[in-house]
């Protein structure tokens, strides 16, 4: 959206939210203190397979109804294309390099300061709900949390994460919960994760069917990752069956959010509270010759869906400034009236925008094992990518295959032509930024030191029973190298 609105906008929620606030607005106690806050992220959402954004489909009824009473935020970006690293990023308001935890098995370091740590020492009530199993325990994003249920992230543990269906498991754990906790003193900060729309898509009846085009040719989506079914050559009419299987599990997500919002406003949650939705990275359909995620930076992974509601609606509407999931710590931080003095690398977005010609960046430095297909092995994928985009341009580097891209992104949105060669004097200058937060990040990070995640002894067995863990001998031990191949938890 280009209306020009989003910074005064931006100026006028922080007065209207003041003087709300301290106005005085009701009876519940929450009401003249810091609002009650719900985060909400979804696995693997494009925003332009959301109707409230330039999706061409009715996927998402119910945000589509949140959207018009919040700010959307058209140019909002990941940090990165996997789900770990994204998450430690929200909660902590650092780049990968700076919390460290990029790696498949890595635990987040407990000196990373995150938000559910600081709103809890300020008084809130916190209270987490994971599905998918990088947000479960052994990764250490649970930190600060009172309340944190990871029930619903273990499950494919004994089946196969990919096509787990987390959902029905994880609404009567918070409905339980919200219902249970009504007439609690102290503010509440709510996360949950949505898990479902990640693949494999195979979305439950009605909504396996909904979005199957008539020109659709239907394939067979399971064990997606490693399906050489489902590749590059695949032709369009089954690419758009593909796609409308991943937009039927966006469906049966929305239709879960809109039972939560019911709830919300049954509970005189609603009103008050401050609720964010995003994404934690996008999905590849081949954009780039590639699917799923965590394998490059361009736009169909990174660029995220971000709405805010603010309590009693004190502005809706667009906002196109460029921001970055980082900037969720300090914003939501002060929303909480908290000041606080961890060091980020986020802006608040709560604030109009100083920096016209502000940065925001990516990483991608993992190594992930993908499964070739039944009994085919593992094959490595080491990953070392960086990016920033400032303005309209958008620089990526991959020193491992010495290839520097530039992108024009307002006059080629998908990043489809590269234009390096053309602006050398720019690449530099975009260069010397990466190079410079790259600096700032070790800085910050000098002090994290990202541990690996813990296995039991029984999650190890049943991992490799699975086929999950390799032939090395770090299966022997209940910390199995990173290095080894193991399962990729679908991130
Ligand atoms: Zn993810």
């Amino acid at each position: 959206m280009k209306n020009g609105c989003g910074r005064l906008s931006i100026l006028i929620v922080v007065f209207l939210c003041m003087t709300f606030c301290l106005g005085g607005c009701g009876a519940s106690p929450q009401e003249n203190g810091p609002p009650n806050i719900f985060l909400l992220t979804i696995e693997s959402l494009r925003p332009d397979h959301l109707s409230f954004y330039t999706g061409p489909r009715p996927t998402s009824p119910n945000l589509d109804s949140l959207a018009k009473e919040s700010v959307v935020f058209e140019d909002a970006h990941s940090v990165t294309s996997w789900t770990l690293a994204s998450h430690a990023s929200i909660f902590s308001g650092l780049y990968p390099s700076a919390h460290g935890a990029v790696g498949a098995r890595s635990r987040l370091d407990d000196g990373v300061m995150t938000l559910a740590e600081i709103l809890s020492k300020a008084g809130y009530e916190t209270a987490g709900f994971a599905t998918g199993p990088y947000l479960g325990r052994r990764h250490n994003l649970n930190q600060g949390f009172e309340h944190y249920d990871d029930s619903a992230a273990t499950v494919g543990l004994s089946g196969g994460a990919h096509d787990d269906v987390t959902t029905p498991i994880l609404e009567p754990l918070v409905t339980q919960f919200l219902t249970s906790r009504r007439d609690e003193p102290a503010p509440l900060f709510f996360f949950a994760y949505l898990w479902d729309p990640h693949y494999d898509y195979i979305p439950p009846p009605p909504f396996d069917t909904m979005f199957v085009d008539s020109d659709a040719d239907p394939i067979d989506v399971t064990r997606y990752e490693s399906s050489l079914i489902v590749d590059a050559g695949i032709s369009e009419a089954e690419l758009r069956y593909v796609e409308s299987q991943y937009d039927g599990e966006i469906r049966f997500t929305d239709d879960y959010l809109g039972r939560f919002f019911d709830l919300l406003k049954e509970q005189g949650l609603w009103d008050n509270s401050l609720i964010i939705v995003t994404a934690d990275h996008g999905e590849e359909f081949f954009d780039h010759g590639q699917k799923g995620h965590k394998r490059t930076l361009y736009v169909e992974s990174v660029h995220v869906p971000l709405l805010i509601k603010f309590p009693q609606r004190a502005q809706v509407g667009r906002d196109d400034r460029l921001v970055s999931l980082v900037d969720l710590f300090p914003t939501i931080l002060e929303a909480a009236r908290i000041k606080s003095d961890v060091e980020h690398q986020g802006t608040s977005l709560l604030q109009s925008d100083p920096k016209p010609d502000r940065s925001i960046f990516f990483e991608l430095l993992s190594t992930f094992y993908h499964r070739m297909g039944e009994g085919q092995g593992f094959k490595k994928e080491e990953q070392e990518w960086w990016g920033v985009r400032q303005g309209d341009d958008k620089l990526l580097l991959v020193p491992a295959d010495q290839r520097v891209e530039l992108y024009r992104t307002r006059q080629d949105p998908t990043e489809q032509l590269n234009v390096a060669i053309e602006d050398t004097e720019l690449v530099g200058r975009l260069s010397e930024k990466i190079a410079a937060w790259r600096r700032e990040s070790a800085r910050l990070g000098r002090n994290h030191q990202a541990t690996e995640a813990e296995l039991d002894p029984e999650q190890l067995e049943r991992l490799r029973a699975l086929g999950y863990l390799g032939p090395e001998p770090a299966a022997t031990s209940s910390k199995a190298s990173a290095d080894s191949p193991t399962r990729d938890e679908g991130g």
